[in-house]
């Protein structure tokens, strides 16, 4: 019988459902097909798969040769499916046995000279066969990094005469994880670098431990840039799953791996398919690379309105639905946003030696642009001024504050967690009145100065979520009137109510 079925990985996603390669061999006029693929694609495997096979001194099979790829509507992109192709030949042409593809899946690319080339992807392949107790047989680069997945079982070589010989061999020697498979740790800047800014540090603070969406507006050079990349910096480390989420993404895009939270920042003239996702590949986006770590939209308002529009619904469900032909992807992208932007078009409205040339309907303009659904899911605005200069000129301070403050917010995420099983940012309206636990007389004040303020109902909300965070890092359980007024002062910028600054 000349059959043979291979086992093999696709990719959809972050995950990687499994493949049969099934190869029929039959009598009659040579010929090759690959059911399922247009005839260019069936040509551009043949080439390769035939030139590894004899530049490897294999024999190409002189049969009708048919290809199927089951299940049929799995996505077959790339060329990752050249190696279980060219194994399926060989053990068909019983040129390999059939115990040599026992419990094995296969998966890479071949070059045609025959070597072999690792795949996009091949981390969520190495778990899906972890899980199916299945030994994955891939190129060399990078499998050291694969077999560091507990309980993976990882075969490499740098050719498929090689690879052959390993298969063959009696106890093939399975790939040593790597000798240091834990990712370095991106140096992100200190809080205490922050110099003059006592307001924003305190922000940054509260965003780093209630997971609040930050807006800054302030004048060029006041320091915007510096406290987002500060803010990964004051993350606790990531969750075990979502690390993983966030390598798989990694893995996609051939990046490597790194421990903790992320910082992105994509330009404003990024499309909607590099930050969100998309590209004839499906690709995950920014926003993705983003998950778990923090997004930062520098001059936000310059990003196109179309694209801060899309931003709406990872903030809301923490994932993003990539849409390529018939096939939806679904990758994580629950991260942090973090916004800055000028108070006006020349960035010098709210200075004191009046350079602004800007008229205040052009302001309006130009501070509603981020206005909406978007400004309606970040719970923290702040006005920044240009620090006084004898701070700027200080020296630094020896102390670094990151990481002792780290170790705070990861215990009040923790009482988060333990107490509504999610972030104080995360809170729905109701359930933030909740656990906020107001007293009578609290509450009717907080009504008093909503309704002199007035504020709409959304904005209580999120003013409650920031004073219960203000109450966890000082250890309270019932959120006071003072807690509540300090929130109330980060609700300050005036995008909120498209008025501008006298
Ligand atoms: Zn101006």
């Amino acid at each position: 019988m000349h059959l043979a079925f291979i086992e093999t990985r696709s990719q959809a996603g972050i995950s990687a459902p499994p493949v049969t390669v099934e190869v029929h061999l039959s009598a009659g006029l040579p010929a090759f097909q690959v059911v399922g693929v247009t005839d260019a694609a069936s040509r551009e495997i043949r080439s390769r798969v035939r030139s590894a096979i004899v530049s490897s001194h294999l024999k190409w099979p002189d049969f009708n040769i048919t290809i199927n790829l089951s299940p049929t509507e799995q996505i077959k992109q790339g060329a990752r499916f050249d190696l279980p192709i060219a194994i399926g030949l060989l053990v068909a042409s019983n040129q390999l046995p059939r115990e040599a593809i026992e419990n094995r899946e296969f998966l890479g690319e071949l070059s045609l000279d025959g070597s072999l080339r690792p795949s996009l992807g091949a981390l969520s392949a190495t778990l899906s066969a972890t899980d199916a107790k299945h030994t994955l047989c891939v190129a060399p680069d990078g499998a050291a990094q694969l077999a560091s997945v507990p309980g993976s079982r990882i075969l490499a070589a740098t050719d498929l005469l090689s690879l052959c010989a390993v298969l063959q061999a009696r106890e093939p020697a399975l790939v040593k994880p790597g000798s240091d498979p834990l990712a370095p740790i991106p140096n992100y800047p200190d809080l205490s670098q922050l110099r003059g800014q006592p307001f924003l540090c305190r922000a940054l603070e509260l965003a780093a431990a209630g997971g609040h969406h930050l807006l800054m507006c302030g004048p060029p050079g006041v320091g915007k840039t510096l406290a987002a990349s500060v803010l990964p910096g004051l993350l606790p480390p990531l969750q075990p799953k979502t690390q993983q989420q966030i390598w798989l993404i990694r893995d996609l895009m051939g990046l490597p791996r790194v421990s903790g939270p992320t910082f992105r920042a994509p330009h404003h003239s990024s499309t909607i398919a590099a930050l969100i996702g998309g590209t004839a590949r499906a690709t995950p986006g920014e926003i993705s690379m983003a998950h778990g770590g923090v997004l930062f939209l520098d001059e936000v308002t310059e990003f196109p309105r179309a694209v801060l529009n899309q931003l709406r619904q990872p903030l809301e469900s923490g994932e993003i639905t990539v849409v390529r032909a018939q096939h939806q992807y679904r990758y994580p992208a629950r991260f942090q946003l973090v916004a800055a932007m000028n108070p006006c078009p020349c960035g010098q409205a709210d200075s004191e030696d009046g350079g602004c040339r800007c008229s205040p309907d052009i302001i309006r303009r130009y501070r509603q642009s981020v206005s909406g659904p978007l400004t309606d899911r970040i719970d923290l605005h702040v006005t920044l001024t240009k620090p006084p200069h004898e701070q700027l000129l200080s020296p630094p301070p020896e102390r670094r504050l990151s990481a002792h403050l780290m170790q705070r917010i990861a215990s009040v995420q923790a009482h988060q967690y333990g107490r509504q099983g999610c972030l104080n940012r995360d809170l729905s309206g109701e359930r933030a009145l909740a656990v906020c636990a107001l007293s009578a007389t609290t509450r009717a004040r907080f009504i008093e100065a909503l309704a002199s303020l007035s504020l709409s109902a959304r904005s209580a909300h999120r003013r409650l979520r920031v004073a219960r965070t203000l109450a966890d890092l000082d250890g309270i359980e019932d959120v006071s009137m003072a807690h509540l007024n300090t929130a109330l002062s980060f609700r300050e910028t005036p995008t909120e109510v498209g008025g501008v600054k006298g």
